[in-house]
């Protein structure tokens, strides 16, 4: 039995796709939850539709490039729960340009949100994790973290580099009883892959020996797996949940 009773988490990028369904399974999984998103009015609707489902949840849209910023608001959390336990840095964006047509300014841009972000989110965290002696931090990294993608370079480099800080703050951070994991999703069924038409996806899922394309739950129960005391032992990971999809 997996149970997140008492811990409170954080899920940036928790307004709708993988990290939504994040939100929703640890709150399942009795876990306090507060979820972070791009803007205001997308952090609103995310918790207005969780209510409706009777959970409670708390969100906020700090800018998770300035640290400063991100600083405040996790000092805010802690001030009014007293700890926190858990932290998803799921907030990420992607990439499909050929490198001719990438500009300094879209390559700035990805690594500003799926590495800087998740470095301020960690920096501004770790210290009240290490009061505690312990704590959780998940990153969502992606299958092109292991494979490279033909197109869109900033995003594989973004997530090689997602994979490197999970490694390297696992080691820095487990002697303070800390774990660091990453998850690498393959192609998930979010808004942005649901809208392809058939003759898009069907290629898709025919590079993929489970034979379909992954549903958030697949990916969130993943990250509840790890966030678990059944993970107690696993630090330093980054763990597939792709259907043995290799390309
Ligand atoms: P999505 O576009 O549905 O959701 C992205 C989330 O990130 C939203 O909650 C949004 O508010 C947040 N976000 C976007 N820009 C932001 C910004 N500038 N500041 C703060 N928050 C911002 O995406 P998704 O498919 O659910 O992806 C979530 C994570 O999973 C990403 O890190 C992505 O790289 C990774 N991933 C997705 C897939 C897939 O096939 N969907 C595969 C592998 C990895």
């Amino acid at each position: 039995m997996i149970d997140l009773e008492n811990k409170v988490a954080i899920v940036t990028g928790g307004t709708r796709g993988i990290g939504f369904e994040i939100v929703r399974t640890f709150l399942e999984n009795n876990a306090q939850v507060i979820l972070f998103g791009s803007k205001k009015e997308t952090v609103e609707k995310a918790v207005l539709a969780l209510s409706k489902e009777g959970k409670k949840v708390k969100g906020y849209a700090p800018n998770l490039s300035n640290y400063e910023d991100v600083k405040q608001v996790m000092d805010e959390i802690h001030k009014e729960y007293g700890h926190i336990d858990i932290l998803v840095n799921n907030a990420g964006i992607a990439a499909d340009k050929k490198i001719e047509e990438t500009t300094s300014e879209d390559f700035k841009n990805i690594m500003d949100l799926n590495v800087t972000a998740m470095f301020h989110t960690i920096k501004a965290v770790v210290p009240y994790m290490k009061e505690e002696n312990q704590g959780v931090i998940l990153n969502t990294s992606s299958m092109v973290s292991i494979y490279g993608q033909p197109s869109g370079v900033g995003y594989p480099a973004s997530k090689f580099a997602v994979n490197g800080l999970t490694l390297s703050l696992a080691r820095e951070l487990a002697p303070f009883h800390i774990r660091v994991n990453a998850v690498s999703p393959g192609i998930t069924k979010t808004d942005m892959i649901a809208a392809l038409p058939d003759n898009v996806i069907a290629p898709l899922i025919r590079t993929i020996p489970l034979g379909r394309i992954a549903e958030p739950k697949d990916i969130a129960n993943a990250f509840l797996f790890l966030a678990s005391d059944m993970a107690s032992y696993i630090t330093g990971v980054n763990l597939p949940v792709d259907g043995a999809a290799r390309n």
